[in-house]
């Protein structure tokens, strides 16, 4: 099976090695929680997840799928954070530094397209995240320009993540050259110095 030629499968390969080191990891667009799920089934036992999604729906179908699987992760449920809340407001429940972010940006597949992610709020969110990230903590950022939002979203994300100063930030900016210009492309950010 290719491995690298999805945006989600390359973000899930670069946050595995981190996740047996970091403590605080939050999926910041649950959705189905195929995302969540890697999440716990890669971290250590003793860590807090957070997983957010503005749809109830959603979390129905993330903490369902976590306790489905509840004998193939690593941590107890209890220490899973299931929260029906956007990204946005995420200083409400994690007050700690974080280790580790996932976006994965855009609707469900098949679901409702009012509740896509937008490029104001995710940027909020990130920039949120990047003030409070753990120095060699990580933030993995899956995008689909395939559509009107999506495209506004990479194109608002490409302008704030270019200018991240280096000392404070590497980011970086995966497309599959020769595929579509509009599939999914995956930012990578790893922060390895102080940012004020
Ligand atoms: N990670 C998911 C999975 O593994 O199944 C897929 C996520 S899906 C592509 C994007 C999700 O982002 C949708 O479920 C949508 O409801 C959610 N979303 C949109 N805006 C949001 C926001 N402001 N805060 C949190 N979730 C949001």
């Amino acid at each position: 099976m290719q491995k690298l030629s999805n945006s989600i499968q390359l973000a899930h390969c670069l946050l595995k090695d981190r996740l047996n080191e970091a403590k605080i990891i939050v999926d910041a667009t649950a959705g189905n929680g195929n995302d969540t799920l890697f999440l716990a089934q890669n971290a250590l036992n003793n860590v807090q997840i957070y997983a957010f999604d503005i749809q109830k729906e959603a979390i129905e179908n993330t903490k369902a799928l976590l306790i489905k699987n509840k004998d193939n992760i690593n941590l107890p449920l209890e220490n899973i954070s299931f929260i029906h809340d956007s990204h946005e407001h995420i200083d409400n429940y994690i007050q700690t530094k974080i280790d580790i972010a996932i976006f994965n940006l855009g609707y469900l597949p098949g679901g409702d397209h009012k509740f896509t992610t937008k490029d104001d709020t995710t940027l909020k969110t990130i920039d949120k995240i990047l003030n409070n990230l753990n120095i060699n903590g990580y933030v993995a950022i899956v995008m689909y320009p395939g559509h009107e939002e999506g495209l506004k979203e990479y194109q608002s994300i490409k302008l704030f993540v270019k200018d991240l100063p280096k000392k404070s930030f590497t980011v970086g900016w995966y497309k599959m050259i020769n595929h579509n210009f509009n599939a999914p492309a995956l930012c990578w950010i790893e922060k390895v110095g102080e940012y004020a």
